[in-house]
């Protein structure tokens, strides 16, 4: 026996979940599979989707040329563009789609000699303000790549700062800011949304969508009714149990301390796994109870409260996220989101399912 904890990835829960995504927003919609699929596993994801999905996005030529080495024939975007010169032949020859973000792109770009001309999603910055173009930047960046020889085409396209929050305003003003900018400017295409606004804002919808977290199962808008399936479930088992009396304490610090007796779970997972250390009181589901993660999580291991799930033993089922606990949930009680649980998950197996395809 081997140490029990695995992420086991239901590729057909992807497939399932990039379906809903696609119908949802109508157009086409890129896979954002960058960081090697949220960590679940950027070619898996790939292949089990390369017959429908209209195109991926990645952020590097690195995470492209994997793809492309692994005979993935679909269009793929590059979510920053180059990072230097050096790799746009490779660009060219791998068949990649850029995003032109900044002016030391455009001028690397229209100074270079090209075996072929390239596809550019042109990135407005309309309020975000991490990267793209401010408006008059953006038209004058728009006229030089018209037309031009290393230019196949051009795609406008913006990312939304708050679509996740129903309330704000901030998402009305990007596509404003948008509207005015690109208003003279003919592109073939727009891109708008990332899932929160797939799921929330449908004034975004326009020819291409980006989904990203969505597609792992992780609705990032609170309250948001669209189903969507898990694909990482996070597993491990008990590997001890013990009882501990009043006014004793669990695990590293002491920051939980029992004022019963209490019925203490180790499971064979940790902050080296993934789970994060700053988690506090989150769900476990052991046995198929829901419980409670108690005491502090140490490197390897962690502890829930079996005082009331008496049929818990040695080697009972642990679900740390997956099917019933969600990932949200638990990333809600670390101080952060699903998507960094998710990019987070190392030193266990990975185990692939697809039911659709045995
Ligand atoms: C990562 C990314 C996305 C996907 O965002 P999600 O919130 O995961 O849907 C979309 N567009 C751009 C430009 C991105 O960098």
């Amino acid at each position: 026996m081997s140490r029990p904890t695995i992420a086991h990835i239901q590729l057909d829960a992807f497939r399932y979940n990039y379906r809903v995504a696609r119908q949802l927003h109508g157009g086409k919609a890129l896979a954002v599979i960058k960081a090697n699929a949220y960590g679940h596993g950027a070619l898996a994801c790939a292949q089990a989707i390369q017959d429908e999905a209209d195109a991926f996005a990645v952020a590097s030529l690195e995470e492209a040329l994997q793809l492309r080495q692994a005979d993935i024939k679909n269009p793929i975007l590059l979510l920053e563009g180059f990072f230097d010169a050096t790799e746009l032949a490779e660009i060219v020859a791998n068949n990649l789609w850029i995003v032109i973000h900044a002016e030391w792109q455009l001028a690397i770009l229209l100074a270079a000699k090209l075996a072929k001309p390239v596809h550019i999603w042109l990135k407005l910055d309309s309020g975000m303000h991490r990267i793209g173009f401010l408006e008059q930047a953006y038209k004058q960046a728009y006229l030089e790549l018209a037309g031009h020889a290393n230019v196949a085409s051009i795609i406008h396209m913006t990312h939304f700062a708050n679509a996740d929050v129903l309330s704000s305003t901030h998402t009305n003003q990007q596509i404003s800011l948008f509207e005015q900018t690109v208003e003279n400017l003919p592109a073939e295409e727009i891109s708008f949304a990332n899932s929160a606004a797939v799921l929330n804002w449908p004034q975004t919808y326009r020819n291409w969508s980006r989904p990203g977290i969505m597609l792992y199962g992780a609705n990032p808008v609170a309250g948001n009714t669209v189903q969507l399936r898990p694909v990482m479930k996070l597993s491990s088992t008990l590997i001890s149990i013990r009882t501990i009396q009043a006014g004793e304490s669990v695990g590293y610090g002491g920051i939980f301390t029992a004022n019963k007796p209490t019925t203490v779970g180790v499971v064979a997972c940790g902050y080296a796994d993934g789970y994060p250390r700053s988690t506090i009181g989150a769900p476990v589901l052991v046995a198929g109870h829901l419980t409670k993660l108690i005491g502090r999580v140490s490197m390897d291991m962690l502890c829930v409260d079996l005082t009331e799930i008496p049929n818990a033993q040695i080697g009972s089922p642990v679900e740390l996220w997956g099917n019933t606990v969600q990932a949200n949930d638990v990333a809600k009680c670390a101080g952060t989101i699903a998507y960094e649980l998710f990019c987070n998950v190392k030193r266990v197996p990975f185990k692939y399912s697809d039911t659709e395809r045995l």
